[in-house]
């Protein structure tokens, strides 16, 4: 059985004090039915790792670079983020592909240095709307999972999001078809490339415009094993009904 999982990924919002919700979802979220994850700026890691009881929330990291150390002005590695007390990384966000040109190999270097240091792999995929309207949408999926999965991938190292680039921060969320069809193709796809047990226990998750009030039909849907939420991850009011719907 796949343990579901509501990760909030801060992107570059939040500050010291944006920090006291840890606390609230700890007590709200305490019986640890599902897994919990925290991704904030890299400034706020090791206060928010020192805040939280790591049983109860995973803090993650939002990218690492591929190497270990070296000189890369303005790189974080894996290694670093393990040590202020990351359990996880996102890779692959469709921000980091566009403002900062990452490729599906980029991604699949850092997932594979995310894995040796010990951390879980949130890998991101997903279309534009000009690609959903193109119909390329399970091309584009295939091609992106295929570069951006390391082979040393397994259902307790890797989580894959799918977020459609025109969902995100837009209100729009695609039809619970359409994210079965997207879920029901990635599972396929790791099933066929890892075998089937690696294949069923990797952990989708959907992450686009979920609230609290789309988050319960998201979750009905096959293969929906949780979710990466942006905006509504900010604030205890918007992200603990996210984690009460799985
Ligand atoms: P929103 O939930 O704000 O649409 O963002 C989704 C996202 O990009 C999470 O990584």
């Amino acid at each position: 059985m796949r343990r579901k999982l509501a990760a909030g990924n801060w992107k570059m919002n939040g500050e010291r004090s944006t920090l006291g919700m840890l606390e609230a979802l700890a007590r709200a979220h305490s019986g640890g039915a599902v897994d919990i994850m925290i991704c904030p700026p890299f400034t706020l890691i090791d206060a928010a790792a020192a805040l939280s009881d790591a049983a109860l929330i995973t803090i993650g990291g939002q990218d690492c670079h591929s190497e270990s150390a070296g000189a890369h002005t303005g790189d974080i590695s894996a290694d670093m983020l393990r040590a202020a007390g990351a359990g996880a990384v996102i890779l692959g966000h469709s921000e980091r592909r566009a403002d900062h040109g990452e490729t599906s190999d980029d991604v699949r270097a850092k997932a594979r240095a995310a894995h040796e240091a010990g951390l879980i792999a949130i890998i991101c995929v997903g279309e534009s709307l000009a690609e959903r309207e193109a119909q390329n949408t399970l091309d584009i999926i295939g091609g992106q999972l295929s570069s951006s999965v390391p082979d040393t991938a397994t259902g307790e190292n890797t989580v894959i999001a799918y977020e459609p680039c025109w969902a995100i921060g837009t209100g729009l969320t695609p039809t619970t078809d359409q994210i079965g069809e997207v879920h029901d193709f990635i599972r396929t796809r790791i099933e066929r490339r890892f075998g089937a047990g690696v294949g069923r226990s990797v952990r989708l998750l959907y992450g686009g415009s979920v609230k609290g009030a789309n988050a319960a039909e998201i979750f009905a849907v096959s293969n929906v094993d949780g979710a990466l939420v942006g905006g509504a991850s900010l604030s205890v009011d918007d992200f603990s009904p996210i984690i009460s719907a799985l």
